[in-house]
């Protein structure tokens, strides 16, 4: 079975052809693993309330029969999702209050978040936009002259943010005419782009897609999502690189995610590769308190305790923040080292 999906993945090479083909439910995905066994590990109740989709590049990734896999534990829906938990609520980050209108959340001073995608190529179940109400952000790309008009009347924003569901999932196309029109306003001077596209479906960067960011008057920094070394395939190294080849600024930010990713010899792998491959770590995200996400978290001062042996072990340049980002604070909140605090790594 999983030869099969292995080759027919292979054959593809359009983007979207392959993200049409992705695994769309909790069994499918326990028997593309061989798992099929145990249909008690996929919740039909947490997979009705946040669809699955697992697109075969990355399935392709995970260790067959292995049901603590760390990237199948990310997209498989499970029963602790259902129960309800004091402090985990729909809008951790508060970006209701932030949506300033359909399609901008301008939270913080000189950068906001354009909407520019409501869907994601993977439904990774600790996502903190889960609940996150799409239906009132989805913009044509004709009603997108609304975002551009709040851009261009708030002169004090340098930095636009491409966010979503993910920017990528627009076609090369509709995104480099969503770019021109940024392009057009004088006082932006960066673009951001927040992916995790590339990761999940390498095949994402395209030569079209690069040539369009290399040959921008805006300074382009991707920002991809790995939380795990194994996400880290060839096919990814391949896109990074032509990326790199053209200029492209590229970082990581990760969530620190219980069962995935809460070891320093998985968190320094992590970093480790992702410098071999052309990507500095940005962020260590601390797990934003979603509804259904609270079996993933980790207690702030075992996220210290990990961080310490990070700051050890890592010199400074690989060493990403750890942060959280809370409601109603106008920045993200650096975490301290639980000791020695201020000390820096060199
Ligand atoms: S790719 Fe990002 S926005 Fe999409 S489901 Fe995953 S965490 Fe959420």
């Amino acid at each position: 079975m999983r030869i099969i999906a292995r080759s027919a993945a292979k054959t593809q090479s359009n983007w979207h052809e392959i993200l049409a083909n992705s695994i769309r439910s909790g069994q499918q995905l326990l028997q593309q693993l061989q798992l099929s066994n145990h249909p008690e590990l996929a919740s039909q109740a947490a997979e009705n309330d946040f669809p699955v989709l697992v697109p075969r590049p990355w399935l392709e990734l995970m260790k067959p029969a292995d049901p603590l896999d760390p990237l199948l534990l990310q997209v498989l829906p499970q029963a602790a999702e259902t129960l309800s938990q004091p402090g985990y609520v729909s809008d951790p980050l508060g970006e209701i209050a932030t949506n300033v209108q359909p399609g901008i959340i301008h939270k913080y001073q000189g950068r906001l978040l354009l909407i520019a995608a409501t869907g994601c190529a993977v439904n990774c179940r600790y996502c903190f936009r889960r609940h996150f109400d799409y239906a009132d952000n989805r913009l044509s790309r004709q009603q997108w002259q609304q975002s551009l008009d709040y851009v261009r009347n708030n002169p004090e924003i340098s930095e636009v943010i491409l966010s979503g569901g993910d920017p990528l999932m627009l076609k090369d196309v509709h995104l480099a005419e969503l770019v021109s029109a940024i392009e057009a306003i004088p006082h932006v001077k960066r673009l951001r782009i927040h992916s995790r596209l590339p990761v999940v479906i390498p095949a994402r960067i395209t030569e079209s897609l690069t040539a369009m960011l290399a040959s921008s008057r805006l300074d382009c920094v991707l920002v991809l999502h790995i939380n795990h070394p194994q996400e880290i395939s060839a096919e990814l190294q391949g896109g990074v690189t032509l990326l790199k080849q053209h200029g492209i600024t590229l970082l990581n930010q990760s969530v620190l995610l219980k069962g995935i990713n809460d070891q320093a010899d998985i968190l320094v792998g992590l970093s480790e590769k992702l410098f071999q491959i052309g990507i500095l770590p940005y962020y260590l995200h601390l797990l934003d308190k979603v509804a259904g996400a609270q079996h993933f978290d980790m207690p702030l001062q075992q996220a210290q305790a990990l961080y310490q042996q990070l700051h050890a072990r890592l010199p400074g340049y690989l060493l990403p923040r750890l942060a959280q980002e809370e409601s109603g604070m106008t920045g993200k909140t650096l975490i301290p080292l639980e000791a020695n605090q201020g000390n820096d790594s060199f």
